[in-house]
């Protein structure tokens, strides 16, 4: 491990020279000889939308998770969408998510005209605390919308105890978290609907993409009614030969949320290597901690026993009592190094739509806008090399060191 500088080095955003010549991004896919040949075997076959990819991909995935039924969607987004309308969330319901996520998250209930109601997170995960959530139940709740922020699972035994008690449905949003696992199952397996991203910076990429599992027949069954217009192709089981060839019903008011043949066949090919990849992820987190523990200023994630994080994100926290500098000074100078740290998340309730409309303001969730004054997303994905590491970890020293009083 490198040895910490014991004199201030001139800091790149102060004319230094940059720890490494080329940007890290903080996250990025990885794409193989064979995943380009799956694509195109698919581009020569008859099939470019839903073709047999589209059940193969979503087999395999509820196979690998653990569930009985997968359905894909076009987007996590749209995934999260069809999981709030087939939790029969309406104008008047309620559900309890967290602030420390990606808006999508609280959106989905605003498409189905039903009310996010925020409950603040846990310090040490950054998820949903169960003490909170209990609090912010009222009879309008149907629903609780579970993060597992930076990948690490969130408290679902008491959001199932809480929801047992209160007749709500569990959805949770794992697109930090595909791989990740609590008392060794994976996060897929245990909530009544868990939602994945197929987003580039994912562990597993198809452009967009996104799915919901379940154990649930009626759910995906739903799900699917909904990701294709609402409609059911049971009635053209049910018709006579002759009107079987084009008869279908609408049932529901659906939409166009289909994931194409041509991203099944990424996804599959890139199903392939999950395990490998999470293993690389988890490699890193490990190296991390080992290289940056000794740094008196930074706070690393905390891993509760029992669940291994999948590490869609690496957050830190700066302990700002210790530093001269402010969180966006410090984020600055690692850009200036050539490191592509990140912010993860500016707090859902402060954005303008949702002040605008729900009057939010800021300290109504503490612990999220104290945890989001403080963290820094540090570099993090499958096709980092060691050298990527430690150059990320050196440019930490080196600012840190800069700053710390
Ligand atoms: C990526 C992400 C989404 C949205 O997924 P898309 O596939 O980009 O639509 C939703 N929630 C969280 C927490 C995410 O990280």
């Amino acid at each position: 491990m490198p040895v910490l500088p014991m004199t201030r080095e001139l800091l790149a955003i102060d004319g230094g020279t940059p720890v490494r010549k080329t940007l890290l991004p903080y996250g990025r896919q990885s794409i193989g000889e064979d995943d380009i040949q799956a694509v195109t075997d698919v581009l020569r076959s008859d099939w470019l939308t839903t073709g047999p990819k589209v059940a193969e991909f979503e087999e395999a995935l509820a196979a690998w998770v653990g569930a009985k039924h997968a359905v894909s969607f076009s987007s996590g987004t749209a995934a999260l969408h069809g999981a709030a309308f087939a939790a029969g969330l309406k104008p008047g319901d309620e559900a309890i998510t967290t602030p420390m996520t990606f808006a999508a998250t609280a959106n989905c209930v605003l498409y189905q005209a039903a009310a996010p109601i925020f409950a603040d997170v846990s310090a040490d995960t950054l998820n949903l605390d169960p003490e909170q959530v209990a609090k912010r139940i009222t009879p309008r709740t149907r629903a609780v919308l579970a993060v597992d922020y930076a990948g690490h699972p969130a408290d679902l035994d008491a959001m199932k105890e809480l929801s047992a008690s209160h007749g709500l449905v569990v959805i949770e949003d794992a697109c930090h978290a595909l791989g990740a696992e609590h008392k060794g199952r994976r996060a897929g397996s245990i909530a009544d609907m868990t939602v994945f991203s197929f987003h580039p910076v994912k562990h597993l990429a198809t452009g967009e993409g996104g799915m919901v599992t379940t154990d649930r027949a009626d759910y995906a069954e739903t799900l699917r009614r909904f990701r294709n217009h609402g409609i059911s192709t049971d009635a053209r089981q049910r018709q006579s030969q002759s009107e079987a060839q084009w008869h279908y019903e609408m049932v529901l008011l659906g939409f166009n949320y289909r994931l194409t043949d041509i991203a099944c066949a990424l996804g599959l090919s890139q199903l392939k290597k999950l395990e490998k990849n999470l293993l690389r992820r988890r490699e890193i987190a490990a190296r991390y901690e080992v290289a940056l523990c000794d740094l008196k200023a930074i706070t690393l994630p905390t891993v509760r026993p029992g669940v291994n994080p999948a590490w869609h994100l690496y957050p830190i926290r700066l302990n700002l009592e210790r530093l001269s500098a402010d969180r966006g000074k410090i984020f600055r100078a690692l850009r200036a190094e050539n490191i592509g740290v990140n912010v993860h998340y500016i707090p859902v309730h402060l954005h303008p739509y949702y002040r605008d409309r729900f009057g939010n303001r800021a300290g109504e969730y503490p612990i999220a806008e104290a945890a989001y004054a403080r963290l820094i997303s540090l570099p993090m994905f499958h096709a980092m090399s060691d050298g990527d590491v430690e150059d990320v970890a050196r440019a930490l020293q080196k600012v840190i060191h800069h700053f710390a009083r």
